[in-house]
């Protein structure tokens, strides 16, 4: 096991008071495994992310819980002592790719750094050339036009499509045990979308690197992930094989997400979109936090919230199911 999340809670310190997003969160990660992490907009799924590599906004607050990467917990670990575990340990392409990279150094400087803690973490000695080499084929890797003179420029200087890519290199140079990829192709066009995931897979299969890739996009989530795992107001809703998940999903939320995809369901003219939105963290309701929303909503989910439950290998946070 690689990465062991038990009962994970975070809160955000705001004006008003402290407010719970992340609420008993608890997943595992084997080594080589790629999760993927859906839900709606503010589900928490960024949160999650960033609570895993330490890297939360100042408001944040770890309410309880333990993240074991490699046998150690991290949060238990001082600053210097995760400063080495982040980077070549997990490294995390951002939603806003941007606060990956340091705006004040060209591309190629940030990119020969990244080869280099990977270098490092081998005890791999290269030369100058054969760095510049290595980098500039990681740059068309990712489809990026012109590999010699865009490395040669500053982050400002490039699109939010072409920082993506950039940070995407980053990952493929640094080649880390955990990568948390937050929306990675959200700015890429669909072919450049596949040549990622593409890379990801090698990267998985090459160095046995475990991914967790978050994304709004279930069938791009569908083409990359051996797992799934459904966010719904902080909570874990359903967690399974992909396959399973998707084939024959448990949660009334999981399969609302999953009808809704043409791609997946490949039953033209019967999508739906589910009904309403996602509540807001200051007045959630009672019970099933879905319950205002759910097709199947029974007496019972209106008054207590359901507890994970594990079902053949699944996970699933639902009453139809206790
Ligand atoms: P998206 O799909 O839009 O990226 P998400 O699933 O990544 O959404 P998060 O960014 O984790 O969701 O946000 C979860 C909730 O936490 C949202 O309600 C958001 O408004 C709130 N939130 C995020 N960051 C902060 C912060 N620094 N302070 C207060 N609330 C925050
Ligand atoms: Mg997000």
């Amino acid at each position: 096991m690689l990465l062991q999340i038990k009962n994970l809670s975070v809160s955000y310190k705001v004006p008003i008071g402290k407010v719970k997003i992340l609420d008993n969160i608890n997943l595992d990660i084997d080594k080589g495994e790629i999760v993927g992490i859906v839900g709606e907009s503010g589900s928490g799924k960024s949160t999650l992310g960033h609570s895993i590599i330490k890297l939360n906004p100042p408001n944040a607050i770890y309410d309880t819980g333990e993240i074991i990467f490699d046998g150690k917990d991290i949060l238990k670990l001082r600053e210097e002592e995760f400063r080495k575990i982040r980077g070549a340990g997990i490294f995390m392409v951002f939603q806003n790719p941007l606060n990956s990279l340091n705006p004040v150094k060209t591309i190629r400087l940030q990119l020969l750094e990244a080869l280099k803690v990977k270098q490092e973490r081998d005890e791999k000695r290269i030369d100058d050339k054969e760095a510049e080499e290595i980098i500039i084929n990681t740059v068309r890797d990712v489809r990026l036009p012109d590999p010699k003179e865009i490395i040669k420029k500053y982050p400002h200087q490039l699109s939010g499509g072409q920082i993506q890519r950039v940070v995407i290199a980053m990952a493929l140079l640094l080649r880390p045990k955990l990568l948390i990829a937050d929306e990675p192709t959200s700015a890429l066009d669909v072919t450049i979308q596949a040549q990622v995931v593409k890379l990801f897979k090698q990267l998985r299969d090459e160095e046995g690197t475990s991914i967790i890739f978050i994304s709004h996009d279930i069938s791009l989530v569908y083409a990359i992930a051996d797992r799934l795992v459904v966010l719904y107001a902080g909570r874990l809703m359903e967690d399974g094989k992909i396959e399973n998940v998707i084939k024959t999903p448990l949660h009334p939320y999981t399969q609302g997400l999953i009808s809704s995809v043409p791609t997946i369901t490949k039953k033209e003219g019967e999508l739906k979109a589910i009904e309403g939105n996602p509540p807001s963290f200051l007045i959630l309701p009672s019970g099933c936090k879905f319950n205002p929303r759910c097709p199947k909503v029974m007496g019972i989910c209106k008054e207590k919230e359901p507890q994970v439950i594990e079902k053949d290998g699944r996970k699933v946070r639902c009453w139809l199911y206790e």
